[in-house]
């Protein structure tokens, strides 16, 4: 990396594009988010790479201020292939753009859950830390995994796909196509359907039932409402989450033995009426030598992946053999 060059960080995901210029110490400066928008075109690529070099010229920076571009998309990333199901954009036309737009930047592009987690590493809860296993509960289960500095993508670039990791062999249907991933039971989805279960399993008595219910599938704050108002549906709901949850955390660090696990994403603002419960099942299920791993929410919120596309950049960023020689081998970038 250049210490005194700029990276911008782009997190491209879902519902919205978020932006933001970072320098070598990891100040974040000019955040920006606009709706997500096809980009399948040359048309439609032109002009999002327009508006990005609006956004960084307008903060009163020159393209050749940039040391990079970090662009994290919500999909496989996999030796210069890419898969976003959710999102319809043409990724090397848009490279292609960004680099013409802000006048030959270099793009190093990754997965939106590990930029994530990178972001965290680095500025976040999972400082000091060389691995990180960063778990986002939303209406799914997204998971980043950095391993000794280094972002895993995998053979597949599906490396530390914890959501679709099996915790119950012929359990409840996953929009994967098999049963019984982690993310039926400890996403906002999973949480929901866990309340619906108890409620129809008959072992509590409904005279306890509070009139907190879930207005759709994914309104876990209900749930935790009811928790916090003593229904048993609500206890029971997030008694099972942390189980299974702890139960594939386990097995994860098994694997890879991060330094911290944290949790991100919207169900982790409930984590008071659930992470005792799912530290105390993790260290039920982990082995002995990984039982002190640390289990704990994340701190940069929605800026995570800003920060991780910044970062990556900053790490992928060319470099003369002068440079090269001083850089941290372990980044081995
Ligand atoms: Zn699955």
């Amino acid at each position: 990396m250049d210490e005194g060059k700029l990276y911008l960080g782009i997190d491209y995901g879902g519902n919205a594009v978020k932006m933001g210029l970072v320098d070598s110490y990891g100040n974040l400066s000019g955040r920006t988010s606009q709706p997500t928008s096809d980009l399948l075109d040359k048309v439609a690529c032109r002009a999002f790479a327009a508006d990005v070099a609006e956004f960084v010229h307008g903060l009163g920076i020159y393209s050749s201020e940039l040391g990079g571009v970090g662009l994290a998309i919500p999909g496989i990333v996999n030796h210069g292939t890419y898969m976003t199901p959710n999102v319809k954009a043409d990724w090397p036309l848009l490279m292609q753009c960004l680099e013409q737009a802000l006048t030959k930047t270099s793009i190093a592009v990754l997965n939106d859950a590990n930029a994530a987690a990178l972001g965290e590493l680095w500025m976040g809860a999972g400082e000091n830390a060389r691995s990180v296993l960063l778990v986002t509960l939303g209406s799914g289960l997204g998971s980043g995994l950095i391993v000794e500095g280094q972002v895993i993508s995998g053979g597949n670039g599906a490396a530390g796909e914890v959501g679709h990791m099996t915790v119950v062999p012929g359990g409840r249907p996953c929009k994967c196509g098999r049963e019984g991933c982690i993310e039926r039971y400890a996403s906002a989805r999973g949480i929901v359907q866990n309340f619906i279960e108890a409620g129809k399993s008959g072992e509590f008595d409904s005279s306890q039932f509070t009139n907190h219910e879930p207005a759709n599938d994914t309104d876990a704050l209900a749930v935790f409402d009811a928790a916090r108002a003593g229904d048993p549906r609500g206890k029971r709901a997030l008694a099972e989450m942390a189980d299974k949850l702890g139960f594939a955390l386990a097995q994860v660090a098994c694997v890879v033995d991060p330094d911290v696990i944290l949790l991100g994403g919207g169900i982790a603002a409930g984590a008071d009426l659930y992470i005792d419960a799912l530290r105390a099942a993790y260290r039920s299920y982990c082995f002995e030598a990984c039982a002190a791993t640390e289990i704990r929410c994340a701190t940069l919120l929605d800026a995570a992946g800003v920060y991780g596309a910044a970062r990556y950049a900053m790490l992928a960023a060319p470099r003369d053999k002068a440079q090269r020689d001083w850089l941290d081998p372990d980044f081995g970038l």
